[in-house]
């Protein structure tokens, strides 16, 4: 790769369009003070993407627009155009030629352009830097950059090979690798505090919402026991009724036969003419006859007794359940009074404090609108909310235990008015036939002898009916306990379960084991014991949930890019150590051998050491000392031989040098000459000198001047093309001989 050419205008002291053409090999600048020599190093600089005004010894940007002159009027914009062969493919780009243009008019527009398309400055770089050029390398070397090695301190002088030995680009990535990891590990923290302040409360949510999926899940275990207990105890409780009902209504029809059976004999005793017999029959018809009235005279009594005492305990009931349902009812009205108005005050009281303070000042930016409205936000999602879930949950509490009473006393009160309204109270016997029977014994004279009915047959069979009807009411009895059971069983599945349910046990028998009541009454208190939860707490819980299992995730994003970010500083790091081990041994060497060829021996080094590098040169015959005891030539020279040693490095396509060689004297000037001689070998120099011994180096010279107008024009003057023509001149001169 080669630079073919440069072509100015309105550059500096270059205002006229000012071409130069390149040649491999060496091209001196020549000319007096003043002409415009650097103008054409900084041109170079300049189109190259130099941003340092410093650096173009300019104060501002347009200040390297051609100012004018006395004579020649100023230019409205600076243009330089540097051309490249591109035949190597060093510029990433499909070309044999590449052209980068940089143009600046004085209303300050700047524009960068590749082959005549516009590019960004940032890509301007990065094509030259794929070719080894660009402001931050050693391009173009000026007479103050030559000492900057030897005057920095070890650190600066550090800092200068990190640049020199190129693992500055990289150092950049990993001061950006080293902020992404900050910020990420920025982020990662902000979120675990999310988390962390998260996780007490997701805590104390799923533990309710633990404590909930159990309580479903008991609740339809006891569901199901429930429905097996409740199918077991109505059959039970239907057989044990039907069966008694069964017994009442059996010992009805051997009450019948019993009875049939006596008045058959008390029919045949009365048709035998009338004796003692019958007076004693018919004491005994009397003696029955008064006990069955005592019986349901006492029976009625017992009726209106126990309706008495359903009716008064009904009274009691309601009296119980108005006092529970008036102190529900002040409980209700307590709770909401106190703890929603407080808490609404509260907020109002808040709000209103805000929006007074902003209406007192000036009127409120939009950025205190938006700050007093996210506060509202804040206070409602983050403390209201939860504070209302709260307060609504302590409301419920203290709400759940009257309501409890006041359904159970509810339940009561259904079923004793159930009961009450199912009591038949039995009609008032009457004496009739008692008066009946005692008239007949007193008419009744008694006629001995006759007697076809033994006293004792008739005994057996009154003591038979009376048997039955003893039997009778204790089935009686039975059939009513049984069924009041039934009904009162068949109420409690009506209030748990509903009319459906009471059908659907009725119709089937049960198909599993009768639970234990233990068992169920265990289940029912775990379940009370567990308590239950509202709506808002399921919500809240899962609105906390996604948060947290969001802000987990992200949180393994983090640290997953943390983990991305580790390995890739880790592997810059070792790429940056080992450039830099690779480039400063390429430049230790290097400087070495220029030190020998520039003072035609001597010694020199460079040292990596902790506070950064340290530079070692001893010239010719002279012991160990200090580069600060350097004179001012040796100084030039061992720079100006690290310089060559960083360019062996580098290798940059091409360099120019401007007045480097300033400093030194003849002998050292020819030194240099011949090491850049070498140099150009490789390297394409262009040097701007006043220099004979490195003019006489050159291929090509070019000769800069300015006249009275301040504009710097060009000659040219080909070396080969001299020597070639006194050359040609020498031969007809001898052809003539
Ligand atoms: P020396 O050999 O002394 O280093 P030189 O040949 O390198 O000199 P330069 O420094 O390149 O000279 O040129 C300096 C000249 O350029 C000065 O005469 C200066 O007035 C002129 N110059 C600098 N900037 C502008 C500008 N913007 N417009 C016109 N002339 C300018």
């Amino acid at each position: 790769m080669q630079l073919k050419s440069i072509e100015i205008q309105g550059f500096k002291s270059f205002a006229g369009k000012t071409r130069l053409d390149f040649d491999t090999g060496m091209t001196a600048v020549i000319g007096p003070n003043g002409s415009g020599k650097s103008n054409l190093a900084e041109a170079i600089r300049w189109v190259l993407g130099e941003q340092s005004t410093k650096q173009l010894r300019s104060k501002s940007s347009t200040d390297i627009i051609f100012a004018g002159s006395d004579s020649k009027q100023q230019a409205s914009r600076a243009v330089v155009r540097l051309t490249f062969d591109n035949e190597t493919g060093r510029f990433p780009v499909d070309a044999a030629e590449v052209s980068v243009a940089r143009s600046l008019s004085r209303a300050g527009e700047s524009e960068y352009s590749v082959n005549g398309d516009p590019v960004r400055l940032v890509d301007l770089q990065h094509l030259l830097a794929e070719a080894g050029i660009g402001a931050k390398t050693y391009t173009v070397i000026s007479q103050g950059m030559v000492d900057r090695y030897l005057s920095a301190t070890p650190t600066v002088r550090r800092e200068l090979f990190d640049e020199a030995t190129g693992i500055r680009a990289m150092q950049i990535k990993l001061h950006e690798a080293d902020k992404k990891l900050r910020s990420a590990q920025h982020n990662a923290h902000d979120i675990e505090v999310v988390t962390h302040e998260l996780e007490p409360r997701l805590a104390v949510l799923g533990r309710q919402i633990q404590r909930h999926n159990e309580r479903q899940q008991l609740e339809s275990v006891f569901t199901e026991k429930q429905t097996a207990w409740f199918q077991h105890a109505w059959h039970e409780f239907s057989h044990a009724h039907q069966a008694a009902k069964a017994r009442y209504e059996e010992l009805q029809s051997r009450i019948a036969t019993a009875r049939t059976m006596r008045q058959a004999l008390e029919q045949r005793l009365l048709s035998t003419p009338h004796s003692s017999s019958n007076a004693e029959i018919l004491e005994e018809k009397l003696r029955q006859a008064r006990k069955e009235y005592e019986l349901l005279k006492q029976e009625q009594a017992h009726a209106v007794e126990q309706k008495e005492q359903l009716a008064a305990s009904l009274v009691a009931i309601r009296t119980q359940r108005e006092t529970a349902k008036r102190s529900l009812e002040e409980k209700r009205g307590q709770s909401l009074h106190f703890d929603w108005l407080k808490a609404t005050r509260q907020l109002l009281r808040r709000t209103q404090d805000t929006l007074r303070s902003i209406i007192s000042s000036e009127p409120p930016s939009e950025e205190e609108i938006k700050t007093l409205v996210d506060d509202i936000d804040t206070t409602i999602n983050r403390t209201d909310d939860s504070m209302s879930v709260h307060m609504a949950r302590s409301v419920l509490d203290q709400l759940e235990k009257p309501l409890q009473e006041v359904a159970r006393l509810t339940a009561i009160e259904e079923e004793r008015t159930s009961q009450l309204k199912n009591l038949r109270i039995p009609p008032t016997p009457t004496s009739e036939a008692i008066a009946q029977l005692e008239q007949q014994l007193r008419t009744t004279a008694p006629a001995p002898g006759a007697s076809a009915v033994s006293p004792e047959e008739l005994e057996a069979a009154r003591e038979e009916e009376l048997e039955a009807e003893r039997e009778s009411a204790a089935a009686k009895a039975a059939a009513q306990q049984t069924g009041q059971d039934l009904h009162g069983l068949e109420q409690e599945i009506l209030r748990e379960r509903g009319t459906e349910f009471i059908r659907s046990i009725q119709e089937a028998l049960p198909s599993t084991p009768k639970p234990s009541e233990t068992d169920i009454r265990q289940l029912a208190s775990r379940i009370s014991q567990l308590g239950t939860i509202d709506e808002l707490t399921i919500k809240e819980y899962e609105e906390v949930k996604n948060r947290y299992d969001y802000l987990t995730h992200q949180l393994e994003d983090i640290r997953a890019t943390e983990q991305n970010i580790e390995t890739l500083r880790s592997q810059l790091k070792r790429e940056m150590d080992e450039l830099f081990t690779r480039q400063f041994q390429v430049i230790q060497r290097a400087f070495c051998t220029y030190f020998q060829t520039l003072f035609g021996g001597g010694k020199a080094d460079l040292t990596v050491t902790e506070e950064g590098i340290e530079i070692k040169a001893v010239p010719p015959g002279k012991h160990t000392r200090s580069i600060t005891l350097l004179s001012g030539g040796e100084r030039a020279l061992t720079s100006l031989a690290l310089l060559l040693a960083i360019l062996e490095a580098q290798r940059p396509p091409f360099i120019v040098l401007d007045e480097v060689d300033a400093a030194l004297d003849e002998a050292n000037s020819k030194h240099l000459s011949e090491a850049l001689q070498e140099k150009s070998r490789h390297t394409q120099c262009i040097v701007i000198t006043h220099n004979r011994q490195t003019m006489s180096g050159a291929d090509v010279l070019y000769g800069v001047t300015m006249q009275q107008d301040g504009v710097s024009k060009i000659y040219s003057v080909s070396l080969k093309d001299i020597e070639e023509k006194a050359e040609e001149l020498a031969v007809k001169e001898h052809m003539a001989v």
